[in-house]
């Protein structure tokens, strides 16, 4: 029996070029301290009063440039409450979004991002979250991860499809929902169940939703929180329920607070095991509403 959570890695190395000429000085990830280090220095003179961030041109431009996620549209979209908000926020904010752009290629030198289907987006400087993929443990063993080495996943059992004996918690699992803190957490009460019920030869619990909530930082002091599953949306409302505190899918300075606070409660309430009232594996709907 054996329970693979050994996590991500970032591959900056993929697209072509983005470790290149340009790398850690133009080009930037903040999923690490040396590039957040190296990207808060390069930060720094946008925030200066004289350059307000947000009309700055290299500031306006960087975040338009780096923004190789898309808004879906909302005539289409599985998620329309969501993108809907989140579309505002972001015009409201000048940021614009370059939609369905799957950069192929980093140009550092002339500063263009090169999409596999030959379009081309200019840079000042570059801010990404690189290409995740599995640890280097599941690259070296043969047919367990897939082109990325995540390994293939029951997404309502967690047990792997490799093997009956192994069950995947976590980033290391490819299923199709966020790498995260609260996926990995919510997960693993459903992981320890099942490796049980396999174990008593009973039948899996086939519960697993997808849960997943975090805080999106939203600048200004402000943040917001989302909360969704595999098939419901973020939507609005509060967290844990009606009776709040916590907004949803909505800034607030609250949230920005909530972030620093959740550590502490995370540390010594949550990972102890205690049952919380209103943090459960299981997505709950009390508190949200869809609007008209
Ligand atoms: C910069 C950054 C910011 C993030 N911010 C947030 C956030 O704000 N909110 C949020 O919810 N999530 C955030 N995440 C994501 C979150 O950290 C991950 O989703 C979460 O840690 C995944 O948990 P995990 O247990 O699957 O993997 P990990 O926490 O990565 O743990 C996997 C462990 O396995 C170990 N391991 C790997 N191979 C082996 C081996 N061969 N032998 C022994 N051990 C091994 C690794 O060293 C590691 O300790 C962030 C991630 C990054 C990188």
């Amino acid at each position: 029996m054996l329970v693979a959570a050994t996590g991500a890695v970032r591959l900056p190395e993929e697209p072509e070029g983005l470790t290149g000429p340009g790398w850690m000085e133009k080009m930037f990830t903040f999923y690490n301290l040396e590039g957040a280090s190296a990207l808060a220095c390069a930060l720094a003179p946008l925030s200066s009063p004289s350059s307000p961030t947000g009309t700055s041109p290299s500031a306006a431009s960087a975040r338009t440039s780096s923004s190789h996620t898309s808004r879906p549209s909302t005539a289409r979209s599985r998620t329309p409450i969501a993108s809907k908000t989140l579309g505002d926020l972001l015009e409201e904010k000048g940021v614009a979004l370059v939609k369905e752009f799957n950069t192929g290629e980093v140009d550092g030198p002339g500063g263009r991002l090169i999409s596999y289907d030959e379009r081309e987006v200019t840079f000042d400087l570059l801010v990404t979250v690189p290409v995740h993929g599995g640890a280097e443990c599941v690259t070296r063993s043969p047919g367990l991860g897939d082109e990325l080495n995540s390994v293939p996943t029951n997404m309502a059992t967690l047990q792997s499809e490799v093997k009956p004996t192994i069950f995947v918690l976590g980033d290391a699992a490819n299923i199709p929902t966020s790498k995260a803190g609260s996926v990995t957490h919510f997960e693993g009460e459903l992981c320890a169940e099942n490796v049980e019920r396999f174990l008593a030869g009973e039948a899996f619990d086939e519960s697993y939703d997808g849960h997943a909530n975090y805080f999106v930082e939203t600048g200004f002091k402000k943040a917001l929180l989302i909360d969704f599953d595999y098939e419901t949306e973020p939507l609005p409302g509060r967290l844990p329920n009606a009776m709040g505190p916590m907004p949803l899918l909505e800034e607030s300075r609250l949230n920005h607070l909530g972030k620093p606070m959740f550590q502490w409660f995370y540390w010594n309430a949550l990972l102890e095991g205690r049952e919380i009232p209103g943090i459960s594996a299981e997505m709950s709907m009390s508190g949200r509403y869809r609007p008209e």
